[in-house]
Order: C-alpha cells, then sequence, then structure tokens
C-alpha cells in the first residue's frame, strides 16, 4: 500500500492537517460505527486536506461535508468511510465511481481496490481531481471527463459501480454494466425527494433493490461542463 512517508515533507502537512489531526477523524468514525479497519487504516494515512482549496484545509478533518467549487462537495468523512466500506463487503475488483468531484472518495477506494475507473462531468473538477491522483500517485485509477450516466462501456462489466451524487430514478445503463451479482451503491431519491442510500444487486437479467439509509448528496446532472 502507498505510504504517507513516501511523500515530499511538504505534502504530508503540519497543525490542523497532521497525522493526530487525522488520527482523531479516523477514532471519531470508528465510534460511529465504521468497523472495516481497512477503510479506517487508509483514511488514517491519505492527506484528505490536498483535496480543499487552501483556505479550507484547515477544516478537512471535520465531520463535515465542505465546499470545492462549482456548487459541488466534498463528501464527510463518515460517508465516504460508509460507502467505502459498502464497497469492500463485495470482495471488489473492477469498480466504477460516477462523480470524481474532489477525487478524495476515489483516492480511498484506490488505494483498496485493484482497479478503478472514475467519472466526473465538470471539466475543472476533473483536471484538479487529475492533478491530485497523480501527486499521490494513484496509478490503478483511470479519468474520464463524461456524463456519467453513460457508465464506461469498454471497461464494463464492473464489480461495483458506486455513484456519489444523487439519482432521481435507476440508472438502467449503469445496472447494465455490473457483472452478474455485481453491486451499485447510490443515493436515490424517492418520489417526495427524500434520498436514500441504496444497494442494488443484479442477478442475471433481473436486480435486487434495498433501501439502507437516509442521505444527503448532490444531484445527479446530465451533460458535461467544459
Ligand atoms: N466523491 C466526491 C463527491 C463530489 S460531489 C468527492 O469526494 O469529492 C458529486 C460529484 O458528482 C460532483 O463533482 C458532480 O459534478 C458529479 N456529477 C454529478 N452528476 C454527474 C454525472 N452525470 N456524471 C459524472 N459526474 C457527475
Amino acid at each position: 500500500m502507498h505510504s504517507p512517508e513516501r511523500l515530499p515533507e511538504l505534502l504530508r502537512g503540519v497543525g490542523m492537517t497532521s497525522q493526530r489531526t487525522r488520527d482523531r477523524m479516523v477514532a471519531r468514525l470508528a465510534e460511529q460505527g465504521v468497523v472495516d479497519q481497512r477503510v479506517l487504516d487508509v483514511m488514517a494515512c491519505e492527506p484528505r486536506h490536498l483535496f480543499l482549496d487552501e483556505a479550507l484545509a484547515h477544516r478537512a478533518y471535520e465531520d463535515t461535508s465542505l465546499p470545492i467549487g462549482h456548487g459541488q462537495t466534498l463528501s464527510q468523512p463518515w460517508m465516504v468511510a460508509r460507502m467505502t466500506e459498502l464497497v469492500m463487503q463485495e470482495a471488489p475488483g473492477r469498480v466504477l465511481e460516477i462523480g470524481t468531484g474532489s477525487g478524495y472518495q476515489t483516492l480511498i477506494l484506490a488505494r483498496l481496490v485493484a482497479e478503478l475507473w472514475s467519472v466526473e462531468r465538470i471539466n475543472a473538477l476533473h483536471h484538479r481531481a487529475a492533478k491530485r491522483l497523480r501527486l499521490l500517485q494513484a496509478y490503478n485509477v483511470r479519468l474520464r471527463l463524461a456524463d456519467g450516466g453513460h457508465g464506461w462501456s469498454e471497461a464494463a462489466p464492473f464489480d461495483v459501480v458506486l455513484l456519489t451524487a444523487c439519482a432521481h430514478e435507476l440508472p438502467e445503463v449503469l445496472i447494465s454494466q455490473l457483472s452478474d451479482g455485481g453491486v451499485m451503491i447510490l443515493p436515490l431519491a424517492d418520489p417526495g425527494g427524500e434520498q436514500w442510500l441504496t444497494r442494488v444487486r443484479r442477478a442475471g437479467p433481473q436486480y435486487e433493490v434495498q433501501r439502507l439509509e437516509p442521505v444527503r448528496f448532490v444531484p445527479l446532472l446530465q451533460g458535461v461542463i467544459r
């Protein structure tokens, strides 16, 4: 696994961005019910503060979502941990993420799965994330600027498809890119607009939908912003 000791001194950060701050965040996650030690270990290592603008970096380890520009947000640590835990329950080899955003969730996944594909629709975010992920040597990630609603057909099938933006209906195209037995994890809005973390498991031509817990995400939108 990637070790932060290999990073230049500058990247490791000091003060609010130090190892102790990360350790406190991870202790809080464990208290909140995150049990997968692999997820906790990776989140204890990886520099979340590098995924925010400098002015916000000191808040990176607070238990809150934070703005990343273009009306989008970096999910709170608990949400990233929970989603990653759900991915890891599947023994995933090939994973597709829709909504690269800052790239933080992407990095955490990259450290834990064999191969990762991630799609973002906003060019500026896509570019910034690509730079960070290169810097952090996440070489098992392929990024694409596109409308994630189309998935990534050349790389399908995937063991897991993860959406980090809220869909208003089940994205059938993405289900079709799952392997048999594969799962999609997504925030899904009900007709009243309430969002639910949802797990869809493919079984041959059928699939089974399981509603997990209430969540809050930015919406899944169509098209690309260059
Ligand atoms: N996982 C991200 C969360 C970013 S918020 C992080 O850790 O920072 C959700 C992201 O999904 C936003 O960047 C938004 O632009 C992106 N998004 C929304 N709809 C999309 C679509 N159809 N295709 C690709 N990305 C999309």
